[in-house]
């Protein structure tokens, strides 16, 4: 996939049925920015509705929040890559933090989900980044290589083109804190160049990479004006439509 712009709504485990159709519903009708592709990523159990509001609009798709590591069988609670393929969804989200901290996901088994999203034809959205205190201690930039490194070194280039990356400081996400636009450029060129030591540069300068944490219609214009980053993965304000649709529009 050639480099987007991509804004994108983790709906995490919030929204009941009918308001998670009157978000995307809402969103779907507003004025936004066409250049953009925009992502729900509603809880799964709203998944395949949503699914068919986006599919009367183009460049709206859905992703699911998380996929099984495993292709089929007796996992009682999982969802496999293919069932998410099968409803017509086209993203799923690997590595996000609160999968890491409160599901103790490991990079084996971040490999494995991707593996399953890519042999299924999902898209995937991998999310890294540091804690506060690894900023703190400098060890911020170490940090996200490894993570990027030790899960991304299992796929070629070829992969890689169906990958959008977030980089989502974890001492940023639903704080209220946000990276500031120097911060985030200087780790989006870093994640560049990471992945250009990996892929080469043709592959480093189509990747996408989007910033995730506190981005809000009030921050947004800024980070998205940064040279490294294309586009964001929004939590709280992707809840609310006005709000999500501000900061589509501040490309
Ligand atoms: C997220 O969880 O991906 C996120 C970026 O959340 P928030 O925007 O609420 O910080």
């Amino acid at each position: 996939m050639n480099r987007k712009k991509i804004v994108a709504g983790n709906w995490k485990m919030n929204t009941s049925f009918p308001e998670a159709i009157k978000l995307a519903k809402e969103i779907m009708a507003a004025q936004t920015n066409d250049e953009v592709i925009k992502i729900f990523f509603p809880p799964h159990i709203f998944l395949h509705e949503v699914t068919e509001q986006v599919k009367q609009k183009t460049l709206f798709f859905t992703g699911a929040q998380n996929c099984s590591e495993f292709e089929k069988g007796a996992y009682t609670g999982e969802i496999s890559a293919t069932m998410i393929n099968s409803i017509g969804c086209k993203y799923v989200l690997v590595g996000h933090s609160e999968r890491r901290l409160y599901f103790n996901e490991n990079a084996h088994q971040l490999k494995s989900k991707i593996e399953q999203a890519l042999k299924h034809n999902l898209h995937v959205v991998f999310c890294f980044g540091e804690q506060l205190s690894e900023r703190k201690s400098n060890l911020h930039v170490e940090t996200v290589n490894r993570q990027l490194t030790e899960v991304l070194e299992n796929f070629n280039g070829e992969q890689l083109n169906n990958i959008i990356l977030a980089y989502e400081p974890v001492w940023a996400i639903g704080t209220g804190e946000t990276a500031s636009p120097q911060q985030a450029q200087e780790m989006h060129a870093n994640v560049r160049d990471c992945i250009e030591k990996l892929f080469g540069s043709s592959i480093a300068s189509n990747i996408s990479i989007l910033y995730g944490g506190s981005c809000n219609p009030a921050n947004a214009k800024e980070l998205f004006a940064c040279k490294d980053v294309d586009g964001g993965l929004i939590g709280g304000a992707s809840l609310k439509a006005d709000d999500f649709c501000k900061i589509i529009n501040s490309f």
